[in-house]
């Protein structure tokens, strides 16, 4: 969770609920680096031998960078993106590329995400897309919720007649601690409108978004 930017007293929210926290919180950048050097020594380091003497700055300023995410509106990022439009087939984006931050272990997850839907009166411009996957990546997550806030947020957004979402991830917590399993990959999935209640629909999705292995060979 980000930490709580200190705002003057009265722009300072009351209670600050984790909702709210997602739209007024910055990262204390200062409060970070305090923080990781405290986590070097409870690790055994010295953060002032030579290596270690900027580590606190650089990955409060990375931890930043990984969750901006609770820093982006998602309406804002889709004002103006939206344009009515006569077409009803499918729209597919695959093979989006995303990193998320596993919100048990603080551990990267990061793989594809595919999406796919049927447009009822609008379309979203192509390059939103990604982005949307990056504002709820670039959070701490499960890959399960992930999908979810995905397929749901185009749902809502853009109401169309079907969204539906894949993605495929390694867990590093999975490949370098635990149980160690190097190549798994986890697959979570959102189907919603025909996507779902379609099977004939859900069908041509899972084939087109597949047809990259032979397409890359
Ligand atoms: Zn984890």
């Amino acid at each position: 969770m980000p930490i709580k930017k200190k705002l003057p007293s009265s722009t300072r929210p009351r209670a600050v609920t984790r909702e709210k926290c997602e739209t007024v919180c910055m990262p204390d950048l200062a409060s970070l680096e305090i923080i990781v050097k405290q986590l070097l020594e409870n690790l055994g380091e010295n953060p002032q031998r030579h290596g270690l003497q900027d580590t606190p700055r650089r990955v409060a300023k990375s931890l930043a960078f990984l969750t901006k995410g609770y820093q982006q509106d998602i309406d804002e990022l889709l004002n103006g993106a939206l344009f009515p439009i006569d077409y009803d087939e499918m729209v597919i984006v695959r093979d989006i590329d995303f990193f998320s931050l596993c919100e048990h272990h603080l551990l990267p997850f990061f793989g594809k995400c595919h999406v796919g839907y049927i447009p009822s009166k609008h379309v979203v411009g192509l390059s939103k897309i990604p982005r949307v996957v990056d504002a709820f990546s670039r959070r701490l997550q499960v890959q399960e919720r992930l999908t979810v806030q995905i397929a749901h947020t185009l749902h809502t957004k853009l109401k169309p007649h079907g969204v539906g979402v894949v993605m495929e991830a390694r867990h590093l917590c999975m490949s370098m601690r635990g149980v160690e399993k190097q190549n798994t990959v986890a697959v979570t999935s959102e189907m919603l409108g025909v996507f779902r209640t379609q099977q004939q629909t859900r069908d041509e999705f899972l084939k087109l978004i597949r047809q990259r292995g032979s397409d890359a060979n």
